[in-house]
């Protein structure tokens, strides 16, 4: 018996060749798709990077400008190169942030023909499949260093001296993968002098540490009372639109850490890490204290339901966030008072941000105000959104004191 080949095409020769083809087919498919999955999974399952390791270009695929700013091997398969980085980013119209409207993406909108991801900062670059994960403890470290703030900063010359640093602040190791995807939050205003030296310092320390960052300066807009706490919530909701950040870092524009030991990440507990100030004579002025500089990762910020909204003025809120952790069984981790050394440049006291005179009240009020002061109930207005090259300011309305 002879079977025809019609679909095929085959010479009909052989009994079941379209058949045999048909299999070789299939067969090439599942290879195909085994080699896809293989892929998925060697690069740690993040599907955003598959268009770059299959040679598709996204819009905000970040560039290496090639310089090696701490010794770091270049041997890596390189990205494209992004598009230069915009002087700026401005938004036109005010979107409403928090609570209210929890889904929105209170940036300013991409511009014309752009794709709906250019909300965000610029992706990771591309990754070798064979990049190991970073080592615990990263070798680049130096130890103790020298901290000064008597010389002018160059933002320029900072730009200059770290060049793997993308725009908007963001960095991502080069030969290794870092689990610590880290968003800086700093509160601001009117401290552009002491952010310089902020920036200047800590760009290096953060590469050195292998870290997966970005900075985020949350710029509080107007005249009213200085509110830290509702700054570094709104930081926390603002960043998470960029990139799927599991580890914040909260600091004071004036603090710099001594030694590069003091990672800025995130442990199974939540971090102090401004352990050991200067003006405190290098120790912590009382067991309790979570000021300065700490770090939480997403799950226990959230398990807190952020931080207060009400503190404006100075004083109590890191307090209130102590007591958060600590009704939320948590503990607090720290690094000694040798590695956790640092600096605070001097200053006289913000306008608008006095002590608060309510904050012993409310910080005795914590178990219960916690649930209904924090994420869930906040609400700001984003008025402009700038991508610098060493950082990201997003300006903001956070109201005045209710
Ligand atoms: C305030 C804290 C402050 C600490 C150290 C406390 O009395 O409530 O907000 O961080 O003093 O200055």
């Amino acid at each position: 018996m002879r079977f025809r080949e019609p679909l095929l095409g085959g010479t009909a020769a052989m009994p079941g060749a379209s058949l045999q083809r048909a299999c070789r087919l299939l067969v090439a498919v599942c290879a195909l798709h085994l080699g896809v999955t293989l892929v998925y999974y060697l690069v740690g399952r993040d599907l955003s990077r598959l268009p770059q390791l299959v040679g598709v270009p996204t819009p905000l695929q970040g560039s290496s400008n090639g310089a090696a700013a701490i010794g770091q091997p270049s041997g890596e398969l390189q990205p494209r190169e992004a598009a230069p980085p915009p002087p700026s980013r401005t938004s036109s119209k005010p979107r409403l942030g928090g609570a209210s409207n929890p889904d929105a993406d209170s940036r300013p909108g991409p511009g014309p023909g752009l794709g709906s991801n250019l909300t965000s900062a610029p992706v990771p670059p591309a990754t070798a499949l064979s990049l190991p994960a970073c080592p615990e403890e990263s070798p680049l470290l130096v130890g103790p260093m020298l901290i000064e703030f008597n010389k002018a900063v160059d933002l320029k010359l900072v730009e200059e001296q770290n060049p793997k640093v993308k725009v908007g602040g963001r960095y991502t190791p080069k030969d290794c993968i870092s689990p610590h995807k880290v968003a800086i939050i700093i509160p601001f205003r009117n401290r552009q002098e002491h952010l310089k030296y902020w920036l200047y310092y800590l760009h290096p320390i953060l590469q050195r540490q292998q870290l997966d960052y970005g900075i985020y300066v949350i710029n509080q807009a107007g005249e009213s009372m200085f509110n830290r706490a509702k700054l570094l919530n709104v930081g926390f909701k603002e960043a998470l639109k960029d990139y799927s950040y599991n580890c914040f870092v909260f600091s004071d524009v004036d603090l710099i850490p001594m030694n590069d030991h003091n990672t800025y990440r995130c442990f199974s507990q939540p971090r102090h890490i401004s352990v050991a100030m200067d003006k405190f004579g290098f120790s912590l002025p009382y067991v309790q204290y979570f000021g300065g500089v700490s770090a939480l990762s997403k799950q226990q910020f959230l398990t807190i339901n952020g931080f207060p909204n009400n503190y404006w003025g100075w004083g109590g809120e890191d307090d209130d966030i102590f007591n958060r952790l600590a009704f939320k069984g948590m503990s607090v981790s720290r690094p000694s008072a040798v590695i956790g050394k640092c600096r605070m440049i001097r200053h006289s006291r913000d306008k608008k941000n006095e002590p608060n005179p309510q904050r012993f009240d409310r910080i005795a009020h914590t178990k219960e105000t916690m649930l209904s002061d924090g994420l869930n109930t906040l609400t700001y207005l984003v008025l402009d959104v700038q991508r610098y090259p060493l950082y990201t300011k997003i300006t903001v309305d956070i109201g005045t004191p209710s």
